[in-house]
């Protein structure tokens, strides 16, 4: 059997090496346009910012390793300009020579990977404005900064555009992040992307969300300058576009390979395209979302990675069904980690798939070893109790709670699961009742009806006769409350129960949730039915409303017949 594949990187490369070992006897040709195969896109950045100082590491095989160890024939600055489905060949271009050929196959892959999004703004094509996409990419970026750039301005503050955020700040430049949305990272939920927005801001990084660039004019010695809606104009050496990317598809496009969502290529369960002869693997291709089921584009390494080998296991006769796709994705921000898994909130809304959330802020360890530091963590989850997607912010062991629950997602597990997984426990690793744990055990209060929560949107929009209570400190509320509260330190609640009216709502509060879940748990016994308490407290509240303004100043004394 002769198998062509197109595209020498993520996916194509672990279809290529699966395909070896399960097939000695397979003629296996992979076609790569640009000069290097099976590099490390996913270094670049890192590359970029110095902490991979050596570029020869990014390059994980050349087309003589791969000739060795896997007997592939590899062959890079081939281009493919065509697919004939009906003839099995493809068209060639040698780019060194110009040479063109006709490549026959039996099978054909394609793993041609996505392409960055230019947006249609004028002076795009300066030299100063760049992407980073491919090892040539990073080389010209790395040339731009050696060579004295010393202000960027980054358009898109996506995966891509925060990890050259962090690089370029690494390397002493100016950074100017410009998001059309009106957050960071907008695949998560907003008040989860607030701290990773946050943090960029604390390093320097100047944020500007809610607008875009609308022209880039040549400003002399090769520098430009970025215009914004509200007539700011950004001097920059160098101009990113991180604005995303789209599946790279032409040539399955005009070789009449049926497309779906956004051009990607429509694929069955076992990754053939509408031509069975033809798979399509990686980021070109369209997946199926596993919780919502909708179609989906995922452009993440893993995801092409497996495909591949599910692929090839499939032409082998071994199974080999596509995986359905959680996005479960990672990020580092300077000192600020981002993971998240599944859908977040919005995108569980816009699928009208009902759910919950709650919000918590456990340390990522036990508190009194040394380096304690709070993990924010959002669990969304179905009426039913079923695991739906999960985000956390933090440093140190965000990585491991997300996969901890993509793993749950992945076997169908409910909350109460979350709630009893034994997990890895030290006190420099974790707790006795994990981060995981706890998530599982409050939404599983909820689902109780043990727990009721309150969220920002509540605040601006109260109920009638609703009453606020703080149930932190005197000196907690002293340093800042919510305007028209009142403080019972949840301590004092049992000897000052006679101060809260009875019959009317209460909305409860402290600085993470934990503290108004007792409170409520009191009052709920006490006989006030109606409290509820706030999603993860101050905490998530001001990363929600981030203009919110807390009053200073003393409790008031008495408490009957106030209220909102
Ligand atoms: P690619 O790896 O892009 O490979 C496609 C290849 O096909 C390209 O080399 C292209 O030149 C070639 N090709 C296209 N058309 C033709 C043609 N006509 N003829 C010949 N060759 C062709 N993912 C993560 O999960 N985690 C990360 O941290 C992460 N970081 C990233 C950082 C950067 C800077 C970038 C660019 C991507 C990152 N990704 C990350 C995404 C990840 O790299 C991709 O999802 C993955 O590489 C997709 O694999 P693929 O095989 O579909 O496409």
């Amino acid at each position: 059997m002769k198998i062509v594949v197109v595209g020498g990187v993520a996916g194509g490369m672990s279809f290529a090496a699966r395909a070896r070992r399960l097939a000695e006897d397979a003629e296996i040709v992979v076609l790569e346009r640009d000069p290097y195969v099976s590099y490390a896109n996913c270094g670049l950045p890192y590359h970029l910012g110095g902490e991979i100082g050596d570029r020869d590491a990014l390059l994980l095989h050349t087309p003589q390793s791969l000739a060795e160890s896997l007997a592939l024939d590899v062959r890079t600055g081939h281009e493919v300009l065509a697919i004939d489905p009906a003839g099995r060949t493809v068209a060639v271009r040698e780019r060194a020579t110009g040479r063109d050929y006709h490549e026959a196959y039996d099978v054909l892959v394609l793993s041609t990977g996505a392409a960055p999004v230019i947006p249609p703004i004028p002076g795009a094509g300066l030299p100063a404005v760049r992407v980073l996409r491919t090892v040539p990419d990073v080389d010209v970026l790395r040339e731009l900064v050696d060579g004295g750039a010393r202000r960027a301005v980054i358009v898109g503050a996506g995966f891509i555009g925060l990890e050259s955020a962090e690089a370029l700040r690494h390397r002493g430049l100016a950074v100017t992040l410009v998001e059309l949305a009106g957050q960071v990272m907008p695949a998560l939920d907003p008040e989860m992307a607030r701290s990773i927005e946050l943090e960029l801001r604390r390093a320097g990084v100047e944020v500007r969300l809610g607008t875009s660039v609308t022209a880039l004019r040549e400003a002399g010695r090769g520098t430009v300058t970025a215009s914004l809606p509200d007539g700011s104009q950004v001097p920059a050496d160098l101009v990113l576009l991180a604005a995303g990317v789209r599946p790279e598809t032409s040539l399955a496009a005009a070789a009449g390979l049926a497309l779906g969502t956004r051009g990607a290529l429509l694929v069955d369960g076992h990754l053939r395209t509408s031509v069975p002869s033809i798979y399509g693997v990686g980021d070109a291709i369209e997946v199926a979302d596993a919780v919502t089921g909708g179609p989906a584009l995922v452009p993440l390494a893993g995801p092409a990675s497996r495909q591949g080998r599910a692929a090839a296991d499939h032409l082998f006769g071994r199974g080999g069904r596509r995986s359905p796709v959680l996005g479960t994705a990672i990020v580092r921000v300077f000192g600020t980690v981002a993971a998240a898994t599944g859908p977040g909130e919005k995108a569980l809304c816009a699928a009208g798939i009902p759910h919950h959330a709650v919000h918590l802020h456990p340390n990522n360890h036990a508190g009194y070893y040394p380096g304690a530091r709070p993990l924010h963590l959002k669990l969304l989850f179905a009426p039913d109790g079923r695991v739906l997607g999960a985000q956390a912010t933090g440093g140190d062991g965000v990585d491991k709670r997300i996969d901890v629950i993509a793993t749950a997602i992945r076997a169908g597990l409910t909350v109460d699961d979350l709630a009893g997984l034994e997990l890895a426990y030290s006190p420099p690793f974790g707790s006795a009742k994990d981060p995981v744990n706890l998530a599982g055990m409050v939404a599983s209060n909820l689902l109780t009806g043990d727990l009721a929560l309150w969220r920002g949107s509540d605040l601006l929009h109260p109920g009638p006769q609703e009453v606020l209570l703080d149930v932190r400190s005197a000196a907690e509320f002293r340093s800042g409350h919510l305007p028209g509260a009142h403080n019972i330190p949840h301590t004092e609640l049992r000897q000052r129960l006679g101060e809260i009216p009875r019959g009317r709502p209460l909305l409860v509060y402290c600085a993470s949730g934990f503290r108004s879940y007792l409170a409520l748990r009191l009052l709920r016994q006490s006989g006030w039915p109606d409290v509820r308490s706030l999603s993860g407290g101050l905490s998530t509240l001001q990363l929600e409303l981030p203009g919110l303004a807390l009053d200073q100043g003393e409790p008031v004394a008495e408490l009957t017949g106030t209220g909102r």
